[in-house]
Formats: C-alpha cells, structure tokens, sequence
C-alpha cells in the first residue's frame, strides 16, 4: 500500500494487496523493518527471518493501521493499477473503478471458500480438485470459477508482465 498522494485514494478503495492473494510475505528488506513491526507487538517466530507473513494483521479493512511505521517494501509496491495512473494511462476514477472490481471479486472468492480455510489451502484445493483428485460439488465448482475470475481480473489489471503469482494455467 504505497504513500503517494493521489493514489493512496485508489488503495484506499482495495487493500487486496495486503490480504496475501498476491503475495505470501512481505520481504523486509530494511534493517529497522523487523523492530517496526516489533513495536506494533508483532512476534517473529523466528529470530533471523527476513519475511512478515500475509495476510496481514496490522489490516483494518482496506487500510493499514500501522501506515507511517510499514515495511518500507509496503510503501514501494505499486501494483500494475497505480503504475498505469502514474503514467497517465488510467484516469483516477477508472483506477478506482478496477479497485472496487477486484475488491468484489476478492470477496465472492472468499465467500466461496471453507469455513478458516486459508488462501494457500484454497489454492491447494483448487489444485486437487482441478487434478480430479477430489470430487466436485457443484460448490467446489463456484470455488474454481471464483478462483479463475479473480485471478484473471488481478493478472489483467494489477500484475505487469512477468509478475503472475498464482499459477493457474
Ligand atoms: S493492489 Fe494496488 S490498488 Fe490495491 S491496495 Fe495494493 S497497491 Fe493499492
Ligand atoms: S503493514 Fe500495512 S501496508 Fe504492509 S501489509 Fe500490513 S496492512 Fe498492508
């Protein structure tokens, strides 16, 4: 979630990636990055890891609660979206508007998923069931269609080429 004005209006609008359906961790590449996380009272498991992991607990809805003390990679990323508004290719209100679509789709994804089921198992589920490894319900099929609806959305909008997380093809 970057900091630059105006586009923070935009992140306002989505916080997905902060919620781990991009990315499994945020790499903490700044030597005070640990202690600022610390401060806030989160605990490392492990004393030499370089990696905070996603989702995010410091998230309050789409916004983040520890915004002037976030990772410094927090405040770099700029996902394709932002990108696109930075060279004045995408006009605020369409920004917001791809924003406000992905956040949809984010939902119904998790609306669609079990009861404390996480994205990584999700997505291991979705492998399985896509291998025939599993049955398919008529729900687990609204999951992979849910699945593939957003990660196609993200895919177009959001990652630039070569930044596909999610392999689904
Ligand atoms: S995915 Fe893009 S628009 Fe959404 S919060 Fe992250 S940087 Fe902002
Ligand atoms: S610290 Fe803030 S910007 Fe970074 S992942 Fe958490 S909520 Fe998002």
């Amino acid at each position: 979630m970057p900091d630059e004005v105006p586009t923070y209006d935009i992140c306002s609008h989505c916080g997905v990636c902060c919620t781990g359906a991009f990315f499994s961790h945020v790499p903490l590449v700044k030597p005070d990055d640990r202690a600022k996380l610390e401060a806030h009272g989160y605990e490392f498991g492990d004393e030499t890891t370089n990696e905070y992991p996603l989702p995010c607990q410091f998230q309050q809805g789409a916004l983040c609660s520890i915004y002037h003390s976030r990772p410094h990679i927090c405040g770099a990323y700029r996902c394709e979206v932002l990108r696109s508004a930075d060279r004045g290719e995408m006009t605020q209100d369409e920004a917001v508007g791809h924003a406000r679509e992905l956040v949809r789709l984010y939902r119904d994804l998790r609306s669609r998923m079990r009861p404390d089921e996480t994205l990584a198992e999700m997505r291991e589920r979705v492998k399985r069931l896509r291998a025939g490894e599993e049955e398919t319900t008529p729900e687990d099929a609204k999951l992979i269609l849910a699945f593939y609806a957003f990660n196609i959305y993200a895919d177009r909008h959001f990652h630039g080429a070569g930044e596909r997380h999610v392999k689904y093809g």
